[in-house]
């Protein structure tokens, strides 16, 4: 984009200062979470949706891409800007109205998740689904990658709460879905959420909310064996038992989290998991889980005897992300997820990968749900240092399509896995996802390179 084309744009703006197009201004949008990095062409601070109608109106008529944005908490390069692209962030857009007697809330994209879990919890409510990284990151960002989290085993993930929303197609026009409009007809809202901001850019979201939960009791077990512990996680999941929430820390993230800041008195385990019982029979599930860690040989076992206890058991799942982004010069995150009775199988692979590579490869996540994040940390930073990773994480990407997993549990493809997703689906599925994404955007306008690898 020249200076002409930005006062081109600025002249068709409501709010002619939320066009940034000093450089100097650029390097918060240059990067999501991962180590992907571009300038972005402008910066578009969307204040409402007449705004980011027209900008995509101007970008459609001068080919000018456009990258929708959050707050960049993302962990798969999908709000990095496209090469050339205009970043329209949605972060400002973020009015929020608790509809209480109705159980939603209508809510701008840019409300961070927590706000609206606050805001909720006012009226005695609640909105489910939970990334860890809940107080940064916005809905908008929750809808576009499909976000999970840490209660989702008992309470479903964003799609599962998604009533209706409001998007600018690439025409510039503006599409209403599920409640906003009508329950009948084709279920448009269903492909947006997880469409990694490749189809359209969402400006409302109306969620349903549900009665808050009481509390569980909260449990760490730690174990001698990673085996040991993911053999507990499926002997959990597979006796029936649907605990609020189920998380798996491996050994050197533990190391990593206690260097971090040491809140338990747990100065080695090979892995340890974490546990929130149901807040219906807590007594009676902390008994199970109780038996379950004993009988798989856990070397420490420790029930929260209230709710600050909890608090600081829950401080080391807390405090991975942190621990392990200071621990290593460059990382590669991925988030692979396979049916929870593949999970020992899984964390079994891992933990001798870990053993062969040079490299340290330290793994938590949302076992509940099979989900695993599977850190390699390069100890300096460049791309020499992340590309040494990428056989590792290929063999990691084949292991999980082996035992009937995915290749993105909850933070998307983007460009860190898109070259791997036909791997994943078939010819005819992955067709029809490329017809879906041609009809409504066909001339490539939102997010070009991302999700899908087209290169010939
Ligand atoms: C420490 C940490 C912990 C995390 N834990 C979890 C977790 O437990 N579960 C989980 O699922 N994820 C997790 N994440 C990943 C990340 O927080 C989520 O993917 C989140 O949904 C991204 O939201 P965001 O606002 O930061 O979006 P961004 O990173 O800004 O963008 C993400 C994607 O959304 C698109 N997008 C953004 N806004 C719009 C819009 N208005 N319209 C259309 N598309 C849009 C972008 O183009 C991009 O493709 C974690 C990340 C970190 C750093």
């Amino acid at each position: 984009m020249n200076a002409i084309e930005f006062d081109r744009l600025r002249a068709r703006l409501a709010h002619p200062g939320s066009l940034v197009t000093d450089p100097k201004r650029f390097e918060p949008y240059t990067h999501d979470a991962t180590e992907f990095r571009r300038p972005p062409a402008a910066v578009l601070l969307a204040e409402d949706k007449a705004d980011v109608i027209e900008t995509v109106r101007f970008c459609r008529e001068a080919s000018i891409p456009i990258t929708p944005r959050g707050t960049g908490t993302g962990l798969s390069g999908g709000c990095v800007p496209s090469e050339g692209a205009l970043v329209v962030s949605t972060e400002p857009m973020d009015s929020l109205k608790i509809r209480a007697a109705e159980r939603l809330a209508v809510c701008g994209p840019g409300v961070i998740t927590k706000t609206l879990q606050d805001e909720a919890a006012r009226y005695g409510l609640t909105y489910p689904p939970d990334p860890a990284s809940y107080a940064e990151c916005t809905l908008a960002g929750n809808v576009a990658e499909g976000a999970g989290g840490l209660r989702c085993k008992r309470f479903g993930v964003t799609k599962d709460y998604i009533l209706g929303l409001e998007a600018v197609t690439a025409d510039g026009l503006l599409l209403k879905t599920g409640c906003l409009n009508d329950y009948r007809g084709f279920s448009i809202g269903d492909l947006l959420v997880a469409s990694e901001g490749t189809l359209a850019i969402v400006t409302s979201i109306v969620v349903r909310l549900t009665d808050l939960p009481g509390v569980g009791h909260t449990i760490l077990a730690a174990f001698d064996d990673p085996g040991h512990a993911a053999r507990t996680v499926a002997a959990i999941t597979g006796s029936g038992m649907i605990p609020t929430v189920l998380e798996y820390v491996d050994g050197e993230t533990v190391e990593l989290a206690n260097r971090y800041e040491k809140t338990e008195g747990l100065d080695r385990a090979e892995a340890v998991i974490l546990v929130e019982t149901s807040d219906r029979d807590p007594d009676v599930q902390a008994a199970e889980v109780d038996r379950i860690c004993r009988e798989h040989s856990c070397s420490y076992l420790r029930t929260a005897s209230d709710v600050r206890d909890a608090e600081k058991l829950w401080q080391i799942r807390r405090n991975v992300s942190k621990a392990i982004t200071d621990a290593a010069g460059a990382r590669v995150s991925e988030d692979v997820a396979v049916p929870n009775s593949g999970f020992p199988a899984l964390v079994e692979f891992v933990a001798a990968m870990n053993r062969a590579e040079p490299f340290k490869i330290c793994c938590f996540g949302h076992a509940g749900d099979g989900n695993l994040h599977v850190n390699l940390l390069a100890e300096e930073a460049g791309e020499e240092a992340l590309e040494r990773l990428e056989p590792a994480v290929e063999r990691l990407m084949e292991k999980t399509l082996e035992l009937g997993g995915t290749l993105s549990g909850e933070h998307g493809i983007g460009l860190a896995k898109r070259k791997y997703l036909a791997r994943e689906f078939d010819a005819a599925t992955l067709g029809a996802m490329l017809a879906i994404k041609e009809t409504l955007d066909p001339g490539d306008l939102f997010n070009p390179e991302k999700l899908f690898d087209r290169t010939p």
